[in-house]
Parts: structure tokens; sequence; C-alpha cells
């Protein structure tokens, strides 16, 4: 079999994954398909219009039919955006002196050169003879002269007319009105809705737990006000690592229509005395400012720790100064949703569960079959898997966490790429491949709820342990079903 209908047996099994829409694109170049270069490229445009990749191809195929002011046309959209794409001002060198303008396609080769040292195309540099050559001498001396590697490909280097001049002034950083954590999503981000609900397999009681208390009081505040409810409020989301708590934390980001801030415990802790303190309530205030607004903290248990367990008072004080934040939430019927997570619920503070604070507490289990179902279809779309059986996959995985289930994708596609890089053609993941790894994994939801039996003991009334407990008397084969 041909590489190219190697990869488009491949393609017949994925058809909308764009690496491989890229593949297929530059075999038909070699081949000189460029009809059929020229589509693939195109639906890679359909799914994301700034590939650059899939731009240069459509160049490159128009190039080669001889049509040089369409490619020149998509060269420039790309350099529009991406100035210091090398490979662009190296293509448009190649059209520039096909056109007779040797001179301009000089000065693209310089920058090319200037931007990656490395970039090559050997018939061109012949055509330039040379003055190419001069090119390299004189970009590798003043290379030299500032210290750099030469062969530093990776690290590209600024532009044609900057280099070794002081670039300090590109770098001041614009002012803020306000502090902003380093996670922020306003309404109007386009960014925010590439994971969503849609992205997480399972947990449909919490996705719905927040449609309850931020998505629908925005969309019908009458409604709600009709019936004295408000949006907002506290919501805590535990258990075993892995169940995909973090990625839920950012699609909530996806779903809602307000200001979104996830807090990193970098940006809260500090070594001075009180500073950790003005921190958190800088964080308050900045929601408050921001509401309505989701605030989102991963890792509760290290900031939100039980004060009998600590000795030290500036961990209290903060400690003391998160629950006063809460506090003041309600009081100022502030429309702001906290949502915390955490895989230790029992080491966080008591206080921090009472009504108005996180009163709505969350059990994320490891998937069932449903949602293992979900999550299997999820990571497998996009990717060259032959006859994949979704069903016997999500029963051979019981106990898997989405992490578990993600690695064993993980691995399947590493396996399959090395054989593909030393037989150079695409070789689909086999199902076979799959339940392999699969079979041999051991996933180790177990020691988590080892590790919580006691703590789920110790608090037989603890409205919090209910559904941990009702996981623990199932019978083990009746779990994760
Ligand atoms: P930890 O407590 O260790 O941070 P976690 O519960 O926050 O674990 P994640 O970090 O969100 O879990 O999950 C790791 C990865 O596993 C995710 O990025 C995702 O690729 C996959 N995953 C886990 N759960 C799901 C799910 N329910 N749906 C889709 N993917 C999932």
């Amino acid at each position: 079999m041909s590489r190219l209908s190697a990869i488009r047996d491949a393609l017949a099994k994925s058809p909308n994954n764009p690496s491989l829409l890229l593949l297929h694109g530059h075999a038909c170049v070699e081949e000189l398909q460029l009809d059929e270069a020229l589509k693939m490229y195109e639906r890679v445009l359909d799914i994301d219009p700034d590939q650059i990749e899939a731009q240069l191809g459509i160049a490159r195929a128009l190039l080669i039919r001889g049509d040089s002011s369409g490619a020149a046309v998509r060269v420039e959209r790309v350099l529009q955006n991406e100035d210091d794409c090398a490979q662009a001002h190296l293509l448009l060198s190649r059209i520039l002196l096909g056109e007779g303008d040797r001179a301009r396609a000089l000065e693209q080769f310089e920058k090319a050169v200037r931007i990656d040292a490395a970039v090559t195309d050997v018939g061109l540099e012949q055509e330039l003879g040379r003055s190419a050559a001069d090119v390299r001498r004189s970009v590798a001396s003043s290379l030299l002269q500032n210290d750099t590697p030469f062969s530093s490909s990776s690290d590209p280097l600024p532009p044609s007319g900057d280099m070794g001049s002081d670039m300090s002034d590109d770098f001041i950083d614009e002012p803020f009105d306000e502090w902003r954590p380093e996670t922020f999503f306003t309404p109007g981000d386009s960014e925010r809705t590439k994971v969503n609900f849609d992205s997480v397999g399972g947990m449909e009681e919490l996705k719905e737990e927040i449609r309850i208390k931020i998505i629908y009081p925005l969309q019908h505040p009458d409604l709600y006000k009709a019936y004295g409810r408000k949006a907002g409020g506290g919501i805590l989301i535990f258990g075993p690592p892995g169940c995909g708590k973090t990625l839920m934390l950012r699609a909530v980001a996806g779903e809602v229509g307000c200001n979104y801030f996830a807090i990193g415990l970098h940006e809260i802790f500090d070594p001075y005395f009180g500073s950790s303190e003005r921190n958190l309530h800088q964080i308050f205030e900045t929601a408050r400012s921001n509401s309505p607004c989701v605030l989102v903290f991963d890792e509760l248990d290290s900031l939100a720790v039980d004060r009998r367990n600590v000795r030290e008072s500036p961990m209290r004080n903060l400690v003391n100064q998160f629950l006063s934040e809460l506090d003041g939430l309600r009081a100022d019927q502030s429309r702001i949703l906290v949502i915390g997570a955490t895989n230790s619920p029992w080491n966080l503070d008591p206080a921090f569960r009472r009504p108005g604070r996180f009163d709505q507490t969350i059990f994320v289990p490891p998937p069932d079959r449903p949602a293992r179902v979900q999550i299997i279809e999820l990571l497998a779309k996009d990717k060259p898997i032959a006859h994949l059986d979704v069903d016997t996959l999500a029963k051979l995985t019981k106990g898997f966490t989405g992490a578990d289930l993600k690695y064993v994708f993980d691995r399947a596609a590493e396996l399959s790429l090395s054989e593909a890089v030393h037989t150079n053609r695409p070789v689909p993941i086999s199902m076979d491949l799959l339940t392999d790894i699969a079979k041999n994994y051991h996933p180790a939801t177990d020691d988590w709820f080892e590790g919580a039996r006691p703590h789920v003991q110790q608090s037989a009334q603890d409205g919090l342990y209910t559904d941990v407990r009702k996981f623990l008397s199932a019978p083990s084969g009746a779990r994760n079903e």
C-alpha cells in the first residue's frame, strides 16, 4: 500500500482529524495531486481558520500550479497574523524569486534565517547563490557576537533589524485598574468555550447544580426573584484523584455567561505576615466588583485546613479570613458562586460546610459504565482508531477513572505512532491494543476509598459522606457498574 493510500485509510476512520488532514495534504503535494491537496488543507481551515501549516500548504500547491499571485496572497495573510513565521518568509522568498524580484527574495530569505537559523530550502539557496550563503554567514556571526548558539532553532530570534536592540520597552506590562488572577475569563472571551460540559463525561448532578446556582438565575432573573431565590452560594466537589474535578472546574467557564476567576494557591500564599489574608481579601473584592461571577478554588484542602490541626497562627488567620469572606458574600447578597474542589474533604475545617458557605457538597465517584462510555467517546474523538467497540472497552475498564482511561488512549496512541514512524505510514490504533493496555493497568481508586473509610466511619452522621458510604457498602461487583 502506498503512503498516500495508507493515509487515506486512516483518514476514513477519523475524517476530521486535522493532523491527518495535513499529512494527507502534504503527501498529495509530494505526488502532485494538487486538487486533492487543496481540498485537504481547506478542510483543516474549516476546523481552524488560522491554521498556518494549512495556509502555507495551499500557498505551496498554488505556487506549483503556477499561480504565484494566489500563493503570495496566502503567505501574506499568514504574515499579517504571524510576522515571525520563518517558513512563510522562506516561501515568500521563493515566490518573489519566481517573479524575478531577486532583491526582495533575498530580503525575505534573510528574515527567515534571522527568525530561525535552521530553516532550509536547498533549491532556493542554490538559486539565490552566493548571496544566500552570505546571509547565513552574517546571521551566524551576529549570533556569535550576541553569544547565542547558532543551531538553536527552537529559540526564535528577534526579527530582522531588532538584533541586539534593547527590547525592554516591549515588555512593559499593561497596567490593570485592579488586581486580576492569572486565569480569568470575561463573558466575551473566545477561549472560554473551548472546554464546556460536553467535554466532561458523567457528573450530571454537578452540572445541574451549577446550572441551578448560576446559569438559570442569570437567564431568568425575574423567575428567580418571584421564588425568592438568588444566584450564587458555595459548592464543594470532592472525590478520588483523576475523576475530572479539575476538568469540570475549567468546563464551568465554558458554560456560564458571566465572569470566571480560577485562583491558584500561589496567588494567595505569601511568606510576609498578613499578606496572604490581604491577597485573599483582594480576590473576593475583585469578585465582588465583577459580579455576577464564578470563583474557583482547586486543591481547597491546602487553603481551608482544619484549624484543629494547625498550630501556626498565620494559617489559622488565613482560614478565619476565608470564612469571613464567604460570610461577607452571603451578607451582601453577592451573585457570586464559589466552587472548591478537593481529594481529601476530611482535611477541611468543618466550619466551611455551614449554611451559606460550601453548603452544597457533591461527591464525584469513579465513572460508572454510562459515564465511561461518554469519556471513551470523548477520548476517541478525532483519533485514528480501527473498529472501536466502546461498550466492550467500558465494560473492561470497571474502576478506571477518567485519567486512567486517558492513560490507556495516550499509551495506545504512543505505541501506534512509534510503529507509524518506523514503517513511515500511519498505523491506526487497534481495539486489541487498547484492550491489552487496559487489561494490564491497575487503577488506584481503591487506595482512595481505603483512605476514606476511617473518616467515613468516624463521621457516621455526616451527610457529606452519604454517597461515599453508599459506594463503600455496595457489593464490590456492583460498584462502578
Ligand atoms: P486530581 O484531584 O488529581 O487533580 P481530578 O479529579 O481533578 O484529579 P482531572 O485532573 O480533571 O481529575 O482529570 C485528569 C484528566 O483525565 C483530564 O484532563 C481528562 O483528560 C481526563 N478525565 C478525567 N475525568 C474525565 C471526565 N469525567 N470526562 C472526560 N475526561 C476526563
